[in-house]
C-alpha cells in the first residue's frame, strides 16, 4: 500500500511539473507576441495578409527567374472574346477579372480582344531561341528569356483591339481608344500595365500597353497611386516584411 501511494505522489508531482511547464511556455509566448507588436508596428499602407504568401504578386523577369518546372495552379481556359480558335490559358482569378474587365468594356462601346496568356516554360524556351536565330544569335529583347516571362505567371494577358488582328503589336496602341480605356481602367479589375514606357530600365522591356498583369485589385490600385512597377512594388513590399520580421526577432 505504501509503495502506491509513493507512486501515486510521484504521478502528482510529474504532472504538477508538466503544468507548470506548459503554463510558462505559453506564457513566454504570449511576451514574444506582445513584443512583435509593440516593437515593430506594420506601418505599410497595404495589409501584411495581402504580401505573405501572396503568389499573385509573383514577380517574374531576368533576375527573378520562374522555376522550369512551374505550372500555375488554377489554369483554365479564358470564357471572353478573344482573337484566334486555340483556347487560351490563364489563372482562374485573373480570367475572371479579365471577362468582368471585357464585359464593362463592352457596356461603354469598348470591343478588347484577348491574344496570348499563359505560356510555358518550355513554348517561351522555344520562342526565345527561334528569335536568336533570326537575329543572328542576338537578344533583342523581344521574347523574354526562359522563365523571365510574366506569361508564365498564368496572371500576364496580351489584349488588344479589333484593329490589331493579325498585326505587329506596337505602342501606338496605347493612342487607340481601346488602349486608352485599358490605361485609365484596368486596375479596377485587379490588372496593371506590366511594362510601362517609364519604367523600361527597370523591367528592362520595352513598352507593351497591351500586356496586362492581373495582381488583384488592393494591389493594383496601390501601384497605380504610386506609379511603380512591379519590380519597384517587389522591392519595396519585401523589404517592408523583412525590417518587420527582423524587429520582431530583437
Ligand atoms: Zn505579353
Amino acid at each position: 500500500m505504501k509503495r502506491v501511494s509513493l507512486v501515486l505522489i510521484a504521478l502528482c508531482l510529474l504532472a504538477a511539473a508538466g503544468i507548470a511547464e506548459t503554463l510558462d511556455i505559453s506564457a513566454l509566448q504570449g511576451a514574444e507576441e506582445a513584443a512583435l507588436i509593440s516593437e515593430a508596428p506594420w506601418e505599410y499602407p497595404l495589409p501584411y495578409e495581402l504580401l505573405e504568401d501572396n503568389d499573385y504578386i509573383v514577380l517574374a523577369n531576368k533576375t527573378h527567374l520562374l522555376d522550369e518546372q512551374y505550372i500555375p495552379p488554377d489554369l483554365v481556359k479564358l470564357k471572353c472574346r478573344k482573337i484566334s480558335s486555340d483556347p487560351i490559358q490563364m489563372r482562374e482569378a485573373a480570367s475572371e477579372a479579365l471577362s468582368e474587365m471585357f464585359d464593362a468594356a463592352k457596356e461603354q462601346g469598348i470591343t478588347l480582344y484577348a491574344h496570348s496568356g499563359y505560356r510555358s516554360y518550355r513554348t517561351q524556351k522555344t520562342m526565345y531561341y527561334n528569335r536568336l536565330k533570326k537575329n543572328n544569335g542576338k537578344d533583342d529583347g523581344v521574347v523574354a528569356y526562359p522563365g523571365s516571362s510574366d506569361h508564365q505567371t498564368g496572371l500576364g494577358i496580351d489584349v488588344i483591339n479589333k484593329a490589331g488582328i493579325g498585326k505587329r503589336f506596337t505602342s501606338a496602341f496605347a493612342d487607340t481608344k481601346e488602349g486608352k480605356w485599358i490605361a485609365e481602367n484596368c486596375w479596377r479589375f485587379g490588372f496593371i500595365i506590366r511594362y510601362q514606357k517609364e519604367k523600361e530600365e527597370l523591367t528592362e522591356i520595352t513598352y507593351e500597353p497591351w500586356h496586362l498583369r492581373y495582381v488583384g485589385v488592393q494591389v493594383a490600385e496601390y501601384i497605380r497611386d504610386q506609379g511603380q512597377c512591379l519590380e519597384e512594388f517587389t522591392a519595396e513590399w519585401q523589404a517592408a516584411v523583412a525590417a518587420y520580421k527582423a524587429a520582431g526577432i530583437q
